[in-house]
């Protein structure tokens, strides 16, 4: 079995995440891909976060039926801090005989020397997927003195670069903009029936 973990804030879920998912559940010949939703991202402090609940709730719109993805509460049923290097030694007990591989963006992987016990991290990975990201510029030699053996995990998947960002997304509906194509038709309905982001 080998297992892909997409974590993330999901606030919210876009058409970025879908079909990067997609590409690397078929790409790096994954049986399936966790997405792990974060309550409460230790690098976001500060940040304002929607509600977890209503995350969730676009997450489910986001992924509906489709058999390759499932939503794990890894995160979500333990107290924060929410630490990767914890969520994957957790989910490693959970799947044993599984390889697990972390999936993250291009800007997720130039800032893993800020992440908690990045090395670590790192060992308790069987690989790393990375999809690159528009504007993200990543210093693979300096990361790697950084944090030797990193390389070894590292395998970029090719994605179209793609750019959407939740960010971006919440910005829009804030002002006003058109944003309903970024995302799942069932999470823009979503965000409309909730009248969220305003
Ligand atoms: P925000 O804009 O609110 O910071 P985000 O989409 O960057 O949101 P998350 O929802 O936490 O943040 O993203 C989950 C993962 O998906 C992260 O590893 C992020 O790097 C990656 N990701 C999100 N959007 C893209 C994109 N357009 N291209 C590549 N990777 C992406």
């Amino acid at each position: 079995m080998r297992l892909g973990l997409f974590g993330g804030t999901f606030d919210p879920p876009h058409l970025g995440h879908l079909i990067l998912a997609a590409e690397c559940l078929h790409q790096s010949d994954l049986d399936g891909v966790l997405w792990i939703l974060t309550p409460n991202p230790p690098h976001k402090q500060g940040q304002t976060i929607s509600p977890l609940e209503n995350r969730l709730a676009m997450l489910q719109a986001a992924l509906g039926d489709d058999p390759g993805f499932s939503i794990s509460r890894v995160e979500m049923d333990r107290p924060g801090p929410h630490y990767a290097v914890e969520t994957v030694r957790l989910l490693a007990k959970h799947y044993p005989n599984t390889e697990l591989i972390y999936l993250m963006g291009g800007d997720s992987l130039r800032d893993l020397p800020t992440w908690h016990e990045p090395q670590q991290f790192i060992a308790a990975c069987d690989e790393i997927g990375v999809m690159h990201r528009p504007d993200v510029e990543i210093n693979l030699s300096e990361l790697e003195v950084t944090l030797p053996g990193l390389l070894k995990k590292v395998r970029f998947v090719e994605t179209p670069l793609i750019e959407i960002s939740a960010q971006d997304i919440r910005h829009r509906i804030r002002a006003g903009l058109p944003y309903r194509y970024y995302l799942p038709d069932s999470v823009y309905q979503w965000i409309r029936n909730h009248d969220i982001y305003r």
